[in-house]
């Protein structure tokens, strides 16, 4: 009897692996339709959302840290600089190239990694806290076209709305992420209450008005690129994790 009692402890210890780690379940896919979410977002069509939504949350997050953000910043900045080659310039040094900051020309990635990239909600204080820090590294796409445009003779203007407080910091991050020259950085007043997109149209009018040549504009949010004169042309770079009106 007890013979029988051991040998079937025996039998069950083996088929629930013990004394062994017993393997994990794979983590389960995202949701199916987190891409098409992400494609929508990209395309403007889904607009006024607050954070990523919880159930693409992992999806989103291996979407920004993964190969294919690389790559789909790569497609777009390949898209720019083939355009400013083909540009045939006025030789009086007018034309300017347009790019919005964070998470266009600077990242913000290493403050989204501690805040579930998107899928929590915005908080200012510490956001604000990181900016501060003036240690956002750049975004290698965004530096290799804002090089070719300097090599081109087309004068990069930084059209931000981090604040004008945020001037000292903000140059110093730019210029030690490797954008040295710049024809203009433009910051919101500290005063300014109006929307992203408002502003960023309103800078871009004095600019034209001054008798620049917007020939290329760039921004990870469509506030920074809706509105005219929004610039010859325009380009989206990636960003699914916030949305800026
Ligand atoms: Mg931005």
């Amino acid at each position: 009897m007890a013979t029988a009692r051991l040998v079937r402890l025996l039998l069950t210890a083996a088929a629930v692996g013990y004394g062994q780690e017993v393997a994990k379940a794979p983590a389960a896919p995202p949701p199916p339709h987190c891409g098409s979410v992400r494609t929508a977002i990209e395309a403007h069509n889904i607009i006024g959302w607050k954070t990523v939504s919880a159930e693409c949350a992992e999806y989103i997050a291996r979407y920004i840290t993964g190969d294919r953000y690389q790559r789909d910043s790569d497609v777009v900045i390949n898209e720019a600089i083939a355009y400013a080659e083909s540009l045939k310039l006025s030789g009086e040094g007018k034309e300017v190239w347009v790019f919005d900051v964070d998470d266009t020309a600077l990242s913000t990635l290493p403050y989204q990694g501690k805040h579930g990239y998107g899928a929590q909600q915005y908080d200012q204080s510490s956001f604000l806290e990181y900016v501060a820090q003036g240690s956002a590294p750049a975004l290698k796409a965004t530096l290799r076209l804002y090089e070719r445009l300097l090599q081109l003779g087309i004068k990069p203007v930084f059209l931000t709305d981090r604040a004008e407080y945020q001037r000292a910091v903000t140059t110093s991050n730019l210029l030690q992420q490797g954008y040295c020259n710049w024809e203009k950085l433009v910051l919101q007043p500290v005063t300014e209450q109006i929307s992203t997109q408002a502003f960023k149209t309103s800078q871009r009018q004095k600019l034209v008005s001054a008798g620049y040549i917007i020939v290329g504009n760039i921004g990870d949010q469509w506030s920074d690129i809706l509105g005219s004169p929004e610039g010859c042309r325009t380009f989206k770079f990636p960003n699914p994790m916030y949305y800026v009106a």
